[in-house]
Parts: structure tokens; sequence; C-alpha cells
């Protein structure tokens, strides 16, 4: 029998916001749901496993790739090469998976360029105070860097006024219940969509 087409759900949101959290929440409550596992030519942070969080890939291999058009997106971010690899996207949509990318607004941008069917949600913070408290608790970052991300959190806030949908994070939970429910309207409405066709 023919496989009803996951959903490509693109996920935004400041450094901080917790998008990571929930994504994950998400992923554990809809077994129909999964990570793409992007690229990057960035040093993994403690507690990161390559092929699992990413893929810790070298500038070169990164170039590489770009020129083989491997990438259904990729941008640079923090100074290092992020990228959507196209083709685990495609197996896992044409496989019946809803596919979240965890990527930055560049990296939105493309995809909703080059696939018109995927959704863009972009995760706010319940305040700007509220994202500065939760980037220092992190403690990951270096100074430079937790100045960097704070300065381009707002930059990359403006853009969500670009996105389908905006979901405030104030509750993990809450929040991905949220895109569980767009994702279901989605597919409903696609349904819907194909019956008029029809
Ligand atoms: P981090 O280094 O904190 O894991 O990620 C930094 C930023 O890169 C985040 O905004 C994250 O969403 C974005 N990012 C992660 N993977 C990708 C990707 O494949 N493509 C793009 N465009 N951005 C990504």
């Amino acid at each position: 029998m023919h496989k009803e087409r996951g959903v490509l759900l693109v996920v935004s949101g400041p450094s901080g916001v917790g998008k990571g959290s929930v994504c994950a929440a998400l992923i554990a409550m809809d077994e129909q749901t999964t990570y793409s596992v992007s690229a990057t030519t960035r040093a993994p942070r403690r507690g990161e496993v390559d092929g699992v969080n990413y893929y810790y890939i070298s500038a070169e291999r990164f170039a590489a790739k770009i020129a083989a058009g491997d990438f259904l997106e990729y941008a640079t971010v923090y100074g290092n090469y992020y990228g959507t690899p196209r083709a685990e996207v495609e197996r896992l949509l044409a496989a019946g998976k809803n596919v979240i990318l965890e990527i930055d607004t560049q990296g939105a941008m493309q995809v909703k360029a080059a696939c018109p069917q995927g959704v863009l949600v972009f995760i706010l913070p319940p305040s700007i105070e509220e994202l500065r408290r939760r980037i220092t608790a992190r403690g990951s970052e270096t100074p430079e860097s937790l100045n960097l991300r704070l300065s381009r959190a707002e930059a990359e806030m403006a853009m969500a006024e670009q996105y389908d949908y905006r979901v405030v994070n104030s509750d993990i939970e809450t929040a991905a219940a949220e895109l569980l429910r767009i994702i279901n309207e989605v597919k409903a409405s696609r349904r819907k969509g194909s019956y008029d066709a029809e």
C-alpha cells in the first residue's frame, strides 16, 4: 500500500530558546516523527555523539558535499558550516516519517524556496530576559560565544514573521504538543486538498 508521505517540519528559534528540548519531547510523544541529522564543521560539545547530534566533518569534506549537491540547504552559523543531507530527508519522508530540521533562519528560507510543502515553525522565548537566563544557565559557552549568540538572537527573532507558525516555549511539553497539533493539522488539510482535487 502507498504510504502517506511525512511532513517536513523546519524548526528555528534563537539559541537558548529550548528548540532541542521541545523537539526531543515531540519525538518522545510521536513515534512517526524523527530528526534529520545535520553535518557540521564545528567541534563536538561535551556529551555530543557523532552520527547522533551531528555528523562532524572537516571543512574540506563539507565543501566537496556542497559541490556534489548533497545538501538540501546549508549555512554558516557562528563561523562554522551546517547542512542538511538531502538523501536522508527524502528517504525518511518517503517512509512516512515526519522529519524535523532544527536549523537556523538562513537554512529555513532555503528550504522554503526548495520545498514549498515544508512547514516552518519559529520557537519564541517567553521574553528576552528569560532567553538570556537560559543561555547563561547552559554554561557551555565562552564569554565571546555567549555574546555572539545573544546579539544574534535578536536578529533571528525579527525573522519569526516569515514562518508559517510561531510557538512560545513557556513549557516544553506544551510547546511539543503544539508542534504535534501543527503536524496533524497539515496532514489533515493535505488529505482534504487531495480529496478536493479528485
Ligand atoms: P549549535 O552549534 O548550537 O548546535 O547550532 C547552532 C545553530 O545552527 C542553531 O541555530 C541550529 O539550529 C543551526 N543548525 C544546526 N544544524 C543546521 C543545519 O543543518 N542547517 C542550518 N542551516 N542550520 C543548522
